[in-house]
C-alpha cells in the first residue's frame, strides 16, 4: 500500500491531463526570443494576482529572494513576521545574496500589528539602516496556514504606502487564501507591491512560482533572477504544469480545507493531542502533544511504521499538510494509526 502523505503539499504529482498538457506544450527560448507557454503563464498569473507583469521563477525561495534583490540595497533592513519564510527558511540568502538585514516582528497568527510596523520604519538617520521592504505572508505558513485577515494586511499596507515604503507578499499559498476567503487573489495582492506564489504547492505543478508586481520592479526583477541563475531556457515545459494548475486546480483547493478540518476534528478523541478545529483555516493542522501522549518525533517514527507521513513541526508538534494526493481514506487510516499507538 502506498503511504498516506501528509508532509507537505509539495508532493503532489501531476495528472494526467496535466502531464498531456506538459507533453504538448509549446516552447521556445526564453532568454533569447521568449517562451511562448512562460509568455502565457506569466500572463495568466498577472492577470489572476492584478499586476502589471509576472516572471516565471524555478522555486519559492527564488521569488522571495528576486523581490528582495529588486527592492533592496545592501545594507538595508527589511521588516517582516517572526515566523516568516524569508527570516526563517531561507537559509539566510537575505543576508547571503543581497546584504541586507531582516528585522522580524511579533505578529497574531501571522498579521504584522500596523502600529508596530509603524513604530519599525528607520528614520532618516546616518547610524541607521534605511528600511527597504515590508514583508506579509499569505496564508502564514508557520501560524498553520492561517488566512491573515484583510484589516491587518491594509493597516500595514496603509502606513508603508504613506511612508514611501514597498511592500512585498509572500503568497505562496494565496490560492488557499483565496479559496478559503472568497477575497481575491488581487484583492489580496493589492495590499503589496509585488506578490510571489508557488504553483508547485497545493496547486500541483511540478515545478515553478511566479513573482508579479508593477513595471519598474519587474525590470529590476528581471535583473535579479539573471543574477540568480533562475532564468530559464525552453521553460514552456514546466510553465505548461504550473498553467494547468491555475487554470484547472484553484477551485478545488476547498476540498483539501475540508479535509483538513475533519482531521483536526478527530484527534480531540487523543488525551495528549490537541487542534482545534477553529485553528484551520485552510489545509495546514498544526497539532500539539502533550503527556500522556509520545513525544512528537516517537509519534512521527510511529505513525512512519504505519504508512503515515508527517512532520513533527517542532518537539511538542506535529504538522500536517492535505493536498490533492490524499483524501478521506487517509485521514480515516491516520486515525485508526493513532488509535492503535496512542490505544483507545
Ligand atoms: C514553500 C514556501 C516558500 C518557498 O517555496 P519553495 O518553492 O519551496 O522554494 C516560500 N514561502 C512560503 C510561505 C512557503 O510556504
Amino acid at each position: 500500500m502506498s503511504s498516506s502523505d501528509f508532509r507537505s503539499d509539495t508532493v503532489t504529482l501531476p495528472s494526467d491531463e496535466m502531464r498531456a498538457a506538459i507533453a504538448s506544450a509549446e516552447v521556445g527560448d526564453d532568454v533569447l526570443d521568449g517562451d511562448p507557454t512562460v509568455r502565457r503563464l506569466e500572463e495568466l498569473a498577472a492577470d489572476w494576482l492584478g499586476k502589471e507583469g509576472a516572471l516565471f521563477v524555478p522555486s519559492g525561495t527564488m521569488a522571495n529572494q528576486v523581490a528582495l534583490g529588486a527592492w533592496t540595497r545592501p545594507g538595508d533592513e527589511v521588516l517582516c513576521e517572526r515566523g516568516a519564510h524569508i527570516a526563517n527558511y531561507e537559509a539566510g540568502a537575505p543576508a547571503a545574496l543581497h546584504g541586507i538585514q531582516l528585522w522580524p516582528l511579533d505578529g497574531e497568527r501571522g498579521a504584522l500589528d500596523a502600529q508596530e510596523v509603524k513604530r519599525s520604519l528607520r528614520p532618516d538617520f546616518i547610524h541607521c539602516p534605511d528600511t527597504g521592504l515590508v514583508c506579509m505572508e499569505q496564508t502564514h505558513a508557520d501560524s498553520g496556514g492561517s488566512v491573515v485577515p484583510m484589516e491587518a494586511m491594509r493597516a500595514v499596507a496603509d502606513v508603508c504606502r504613506e511612508a514611501e515604503v514597498p511592500v512585498h507578499l509572500d503568497g505562496a499559498r494565496l490560492a488557499n487564501a483565496e479559496v478559503a476567503s472568497g477575497v481575491s487573489a488581487a484583492d489580496w495582492a493589492s495590499c503589496a507591491d509585488s506578490v510571489s506564489v508557488c504553483l508547485s504547492k497545493g496547486l500541483g505543478a511540478p515545478v515553478g512560482s511566479v513573482i508579479a508586481g508593477g513595471g519598474a520592479f519587474l525590470e529590476r526583477a528581471r535583473l535579479v533572477r539573471k543574477r540568480l541563475g533562475g532564468w530559464m531556457r525552453q521553460a514552456g515545459l514546466i510553465a505548461a504544469g504550473g498553467l494547468w494548475a491555475l487554470e484547472h486546480n484553484r477551485a478545488r483547493l476547498a476540498e483539501d480545507h475540508e479535509l483538513a478540518r475533519d482531521i483536526a476534528g478527530r484527534m480531540d478523541r487523543f488525551e495528549g493531542l490537541s487542534s482545534p478545529p477553529d485553528s484551520v483555516d485552510t489545509n495546514i493542522v498544526l497539532l500539539r502533544v502533550s503527556e500522556p501522549a509520545p513525544s512528537a518525533s516517537a509519534l512521527v517514527a510511529a505513525l512512519g511504521e504505519r504508512g503515515v507521513l508527517v512532520y513533527a513541526f517542532t518537539a511538542d508538534s506535529l504538522r500536517f499538510v492535505t493536498h490533492s494526493g490524499v483524501g478521506p481514506e487517509d485521514a480515516a487510516r491516520l486515525q485508526a494509526a493513532l488509535e492503535e499507538i496512542l490505544g483507545e
